[in-house]
């Protein structure tokens, strides 16, 4: 996973020699001076790794106190070579090993000093480490850098409609809802969750299937629901709006209540919002709502969906956009911020979303993020759609504000605090990309047409 040898042909053998590094704040810098700084690190013979509001400076060591002059220096790294690190999940493995100490938290990773023996999972797609490639962003602040400001346009009056649409206290109700069952995967509470969402699609006269899989290494069968609303002039176009109803206890065998309020009846709620908003709007593209199961063991509703499509005649190049909702209630504090995560090879859906925010929910603070892991985004780039993940910032226990009910019984409704703020926020900007993703058909049938 981690050869300096092809880690030193990529970047050329100066980043491959260790190097003083330091980690920078880069609370001033909007992003033409950022990007100004880290052509000068590089053309120095150095290397860097942009994550939020922090800067990994690593350059030769005549060179490095001119690049730091007039910068805050958060720490001093010692020298420093790329695979000396390495990145770690925070809360979202499957059974991830223990937190090493964080050089700094970037998105769902914390950038940690590689450890002597890396044990990888068999799933790819939900990994613990990623390897810390030089001269690259992990995460953006969108907001500090400016992007937001830039990006903010007149607001659209059919796209605002439909944002308006949106009734963040019957999300909450939904939300409340599914956490009245007990929807662990090997539980019977999910089943009449299920029974429920199919029930709901059903009421708002979608044409709604279920997908039927097995938990992979057990006998275990889940099912997936999938609500359709077909389009009016691109049926064969798929905009995708997922997230999961199955939820878990720390201990995935535990046998506990699990009503996972923020992880995830509040995504899943925000996939049936969704739903009821554009049930009134018909869209041009064909959308599909699906509540995925057994994604806490290994993403594997996700996998069985993607691979549906992928076989079912190449349906997954028709797909649009995919819009992934998981743990979206949660606030610790004041501060609204929210991950986009998606690959690096579609971060054009950046600016898409930051437009969107920036002109219909300003209060979010965006933070970029392409090391995407641990969520049904993930299945679905991996056979080549364009997926983008939205989750909230303060899902860690082991963050100073960080949701402490993360996979535990007291994953209940009254403790996902700011909720209809936060979750009201995030349905509103992702509402605003999917009416754009799937086009606006005229709300009046015309009788020439
Ligand atoms: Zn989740």
């Amino acid at each position: 996973m981690f050869s300096p040898l092809v880690l030193g042909l990529q970047m050329g053998l100066t980043t491959a020699m260790p190097m003083p590094a330091a980690l920078v704040a880069l609370d001033r810098h909007p992003q033409f001076e950022l990007d100004r700084y880290t052509r000068q690190i590089e053309a120095e013979g150095g290397w860097w790794v942009e994550m939020e509001n922090q800067l990994l400076v690593v350059a030769p060591p005549s060179r490095l106190p001119g690049l730091l002059a007039g910068e805050r220096v958060v720490s001093d790294l010692g020298w420093l070579r790329p695979d000396d690190l390495a990145l770690q999940t925070r809360a979202c493995g499957i059974d991830e090993g223990p937190a090493l100490p964080a050089i700094a938290d970037t998105g769902r990773f914390a950038l940690v000093r590689t450890p002597a023996t890396l044990l990888p999972y068999k799933t790819p797609d939900v990994s613990e480490w990623r390897p810390l490639l030089p001269n690259r962003t992990i995460t953006k602040d969108l907001r500090a850098r400016g992007l937001m400001a830039m990006a903010k346009a007149a607001p659209d009056a059919d796209v605002q409609l439909r944002v308006d649409a949106l009734d963040t206290q019957r999300w909450f109700d939904t939300l409340s809802t599914l956490a009245s069952y007990d929807r662990s995967s090997y539980g019977a509470g999910i089943d009449q969750a299920r029974n429920w969402l199919i029930g709901e699609f059903s009421t708002l006269g979608l044409q709604v299937t279920t997908q039927t899989f097995t938990i992979g290494g057990t006998a275990t069968q889940v099912e997936n629901v999938i609500a359709r609303l077909p389009g009016s002039h691109y049926p064969d176009d798929l905009v995708i709006v997922g997230g999961h109803y199955d939820s878990r206890q720390q201990n995935i065998h535990d046998p506990n209540q699990t009503p996972g309020a923020e992880d995830n009846a509040s995504g899943c709620a925000g996939v049936l919002e969704a739903a009821r908003v554009f049930s009134q709007f018909p869209p041009q593209r064909t959308m599909i709502f699906v509540c995925f199961a057994g994604e806490e063991q290994g993403l594997y509703g996700g996998d069985a969906y993607a691979h549906s499509l992928q076989s079912d005649d190449g349906t997954i190049t028709n797909v649009e956009l995919a819009v992934i909702m998981d743990m979206i209630g949660y606030s610790g504090d004041a501060d609204l911020d929210v991950l986009l995560e998606t690959s690096s090879s579609l971060s054009t859906l950046f600016p898409v979303f930051t437009t969107a925010a920036a002109t219909y929910a300003p209060e979010l603070r965006l933070i970029s993020d392409t090391s995407y892991c641990c969520s049904d985004h993930a299945p679905l780039i991996t056979l080549g759609a364009p997926a983008l993940l939205t989750i909230e910032n303060d899902y860690s226990p082991s963050m100073p504000s960080g949701y402490q009910h993360y996979h535990k019984t007291t994953d209940l409704p009254a403790n996902v605090t700011r909720a209809q703020q936060m979750g009201g926020a995030i349905l509103k900007m992702n509402i605003a990309v999917l009416t754009e993703a799937a086009g606006m058909a005229p709300l009046f049938a015309d009788d020439f047409e």
